[in-house]
């Protein structure tokens, strides 16, 4: 068929520029976010103090001292100030702006605030600084939405928590990512489709590319390139020759090509999931069944991500707000809602208080095992069988739906797990201990 010779032709030519695989990024659709909130130091200060808000705000230290800008206000910049300015050109540039010390305690607060909201989303948030990350939320289509609808639902909950705007982009990789959020900043979204990745960067100035700095972006303009798509359209060789290695790379990521994954390697991270009672609850029972509830959530999130974590933690709030957290660290990393449960129970359950009313519970796993460390380990709590059973379990929900299946019984603490599953009304499995 005519169709055939046109289709492997259009394969090959695509093989050919991004390689192997057939994709531009770690996966094929436009599922790495990159979140940059805006005007960060700023936009809080604006936030706190209301008579800051329409002015120009500057903050980094008075006008008058050695240094740089660290954060401009939108208003602030359009008299030129940028960030990593020296202070007194800024004050320059705009004598009347309010130049402010910075209180860095508090914007780590407000960060990490809104990296827990990442975290809601997917456990594989990178943070590059306070208030920029990049996410993978790869896998999150059924549970959230596409990418798009994930990035909308991010931005709305950062405006609504923290009255903060924050920029995505979203595409294939991260660079073409990073690319993205910049350009539709600020308060913007901007989505780069699977295979529209060269054709977006074609008309941008060459320095838009990660690490092309000043000095590259001169050396570039004497060889006559001046965009992104010129880079492109160079023989690869051409580039090295005149760059070096960097050359490589350069030749790459002007094709929208970047393979590097979101790394969470040395950050924290943790799966957890909360829930605050529409009633404050004062049952041991009736708290129970939520940890349990929970615990299977926590488990199946962990599994749908292919990771295993040994520290858990369970957090319960009183009616009265105090609020307490306790932790503890298992011999072996699981993935199981049911070993998660027999731990969380027994944390929960010496906590409690009769007489006492609860408004929250939540339970989170940390401490992930290193990839390679997973095959390895001895399953103690999470036994073949719990394993197969999950498995099994995972695999109902996405033939029939999440909570299609559920746990049927409800154990007391420190109780052996014997797990009785229903889809719908009928129970699918018994006598599981
Ligand atoms: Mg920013």
């Amino acid at each position: 068929m005519n169709g055939t010779a046109a289709d492997r032709a259009t394969n090959v030519a695509r093989d050919d520029s991004t390689g192997a695989a057939g994709m531009s990024g770690p996966h094929a659709t436009a599922s790495i976010l990159h979140a940059d909130l805006d005007a960060f130091y700023a936009s809080v200060e604006q936030r706190n103090n209301p008579a800051l808000r329409g002015k120009p705000v500057v903050v980094g230290g008075v006008p008058d001292s050695r240094g740089v800008v660290a954060a401009a206000s939108y208003e602030a910049r359009e008299y030129g100030i940028h960030s990593a300015m020296p202070l007194r050109q800024a004050a320059r540039r705009c004598p009347h702006a309010e130049f402010l010390p910075g209180r860095h305690e508090v914007y780590g607060q407000v960060s990490r605030e809104v990296m827990d909201v990442f975290h809601r989303f997917t456990p594989l948030v990178e943070a590059i600084s306070l208030d920029e990350a990049f996410l993978d939320v790869f896998g999150g289509e059924r549970r959230f939405g596409s990418p798009e609808e994930i990035a909308r639902e991010i931005r709305r909950t950062v405006k609504a928590e923290q009255n903060l705007t924050i920029s995505i982009g979203a595409a294939t990789s991260k660079s073409v990512a990073k690319i993205a959020s910049d350009l539709c900043k600020p308060n913007g979204l901007l989505t780069v489709d699977p295979g529209r990745e060269r054709a977006f960067l074609a008309p941008l100035p060459a320095g838009r590319i990660w690490g092309v700095g000043p000095r590259t972006e001169e050396r570039l303009r004497a060889l006559g390139i001046e965009r992104v798509g010129q880079l492109a359209a160079m023989h690869r060789a051409d580039l090295v020759r005149h760059l070096g290695q960097f050359g490589h790379r350069l030749h790459d990521l002007a094709r929208g090509i970047d393979r590097r994954s979101v790394s969470t390697a040395g950050q924290r991270k943790s799966v957890g999931n909360e829930h605050t009672f529409g009633e404050d609850i004062g049952d041991l029972d009736a708290l129970l069944k939520q940890l349990l509830r929970l615990s299977d959530e926590v488990g199946r999130r962990l599994r749908a991500h292919e990771l295993q974590g040994r520290v858990v933690t369970v957090k319960i709030r009183r009616a009265d707000f105090t609020t307490l957290t306790r932790r503890r660290t298992l011999p072996v990393y699981t993935d199981d809602g049911g070993a998660i449960y027999n731990v969380a129970s027994v944390l929960m359950s010496t906590e409690f208080q009769a007489g006492e009313r609860y408004r929250l519970l939540g339970v989170h796993v940390a401490d992930f095992a290193p990839e390679d460390a997973r095959q390895m380990e001895m399953p103690l709590f999470g036994t073949d069988r719990s394993e197969r059973l999950n498995a099994a379990v995972d695999g109902l929900e996405s033939r029939f739906g999440r909570g299609s299946v559920r746990r049927a019984g409800l154990f007391r603490p420190v109780a052996r797990v014997a797990s009785a599953f229903s889809i719908g009304a009928g129970k699918v499995w018994e006598e599981l201990a």
